[in-house]
């Protein structure tokens, strides 16, 4: 058996994940199945990756002993900092190691989606950074709400296309590059944002990220004498910077694992994006999963405050983890978010990304003994969110004054 942080060879997490492709991609993926493997455990690949990640992105990413939060709720707790890499959130170091993947398979062309716009920032970056040619697809709802990232690409030297399907959000974006990828599959990468997709993206993007908890480790070890945490806490929209942070603790019972994904306006209303609490296992952007879908099967919109959280499906490794009870899932509302930005701000001086508040609102609905070691991981930073922060503070008040 493998270590549930690991797929099957077929790309299975118990029963989910697999690749449930168009046959005109069939190739592609078997083709990338075979290669990531050798490509990611070859000396070559390894000197180049970790070497991007320190001169480039800034790692190892700080492991912050934040004291005031830590009195706050009556436990030690320490802020892993994806917020200060390149580009401002984890993104950077799945994108970094993708780029390199597709050059060794010699493609010249590369595509992504991006909700947001932050993995299509992120995967920009490292294009120009390659020299090769990058096209995003984004839908046309983000395009209009998210004009700043949309700047960055262009600037970047990316080609952006607004994509005018379904909702015009990410779920229709990953379609597109799915589409686009069917019509180009000799020469292009499809570099993918998350934890998601068909067998071998969710284990690649996986693999790239558990770069957190390897430094976690020896941090750990530094600041507190032993390798492990109580606790780990952390944001899910598709899973990534979650995977990263519990991958080299998942089969690790002393370590307590929280994960926080999007309410919305409530689980209990059709304006969420909690799709391990409101989902039923379907397929999507081809992979055996959690979906928020009707009855009949028709995908339903995701719904949150959040963009990078704004996706009606999850890793097939979450579905599996959360299904067998290995992680706690916690939905936390627009409102709950907000006010755990301000409160994380005003405590120590860090503007967290929206989707990272979500794991700090995650804090207040836990339970800690005073030596109790909590390890949060902060996505990225908040600069991209300083309106909405504005513009929804009054959403906050029921929980404190800011
Ligand atoms: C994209 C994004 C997320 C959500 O993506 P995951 O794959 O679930 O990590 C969370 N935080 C930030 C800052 C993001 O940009």
């Amino acid at each position: 058996m493998e270590p549930a942080y690991l797929p099957n060879k077929e790309g299975f997490y118990g029963k989910f994940g697999g690749a449930y492709v168009p046959e005109i991609l069939y190739k592609c993926v078997t083709d990338l199945q075979e290669a990531y493997i050798p490509i990611m455990e070859s000396d070559d690949f390894k000197a180049e990756f970790r070497a991007l990640l320190k001169d480039y992105v800034g790692r190892p990413s700080p492991l912050y002993f934040a004291r005031r939060m830590s009195e706050k709720y009556g436990c030690q707790i320490y802020l892993k900092r994806e917020d200060l890499n390149h580009t401002g959130a984890h993104k950077i170091n799945n994108t970094i190691g993708q780029i390199l993947m597709a050059k060794k398979m010699g493609k010249t062309r590369i595509i992504a989606e991006t909700g947001a716009g932050q993995h299509g920032v992120a995967t920009a970056t490292v294009c120009a950074l390659m020299d090769m040619e990058c096209e995003i697809f984004m839908g046309k709802t983000d395009v209009e709400r998210q004009h700043t990232n949309v700047e960055r690409m262009k600037m970047l030297g990316a080609k952006v296309h607004p994509v005018m399907t379904g909702n015009m959000t990410l779920s229709d974006a990953c379609s597109e590059a799915i589409r686009d990828w069917c019509c180009h599959p000799k020469d292009t990468f499809y570099i993918v944002g998350s934890t998601m997709g068909p067998h071998p993206y969710p284990d690649i993007v996986a693999r790239m990220q558990s770069v957190i908890s390897e430094e976690l480790k020896w941090q750990l070890q530094e600041k507190i004498g032993r390798d492990y945490p109580d606790y780990l806490v952390a944001c899910v929209g598709g899973g990534s910077n979650a995977a990263g942070t519990i991958f080299h603790y998942v089969d690790d019972d002393r370590v307590s694992i929280y994960l926080a994904e999007a309410g919305g306006h409530g689980i209990d209303t059709n304006h969420t994006a909690a799709t391990m609490h409101c989902g039923t296992e379907g397929i999507i952007h081809g992979s055996r999963t959690l979906v928020m879908q009707t009855a009949d099967g028709q995908i339903e919109e995701a719904f949150t405050i959040s963009a990078g959280l704004d996706y009606p499906g999850i890793g097939p490794m979450h579905a599996q983890l959360a299904t067998q009870g290995r992680t706690h899932i916690l939905a936390i509302n627009d409102d709950e978010a907000i006010y755990a930005g301000y409160e994380l701000t005003r405590l120590e001086g860090i503007i967290p990304a929206i989707e990272s508040a979500h794991a700090v609102a995650a804090l207040r609905k836990m339970s800690f003994k005073p030596d109790d070691v909590v390890v949060l991981t902060v996505s990225g930073r908040g600069d991209k969110d300083v309106q909405t922060y504005l513009d929804n503070r009054k959403m906050a008040k029921e929980y404190g004054e800011f």
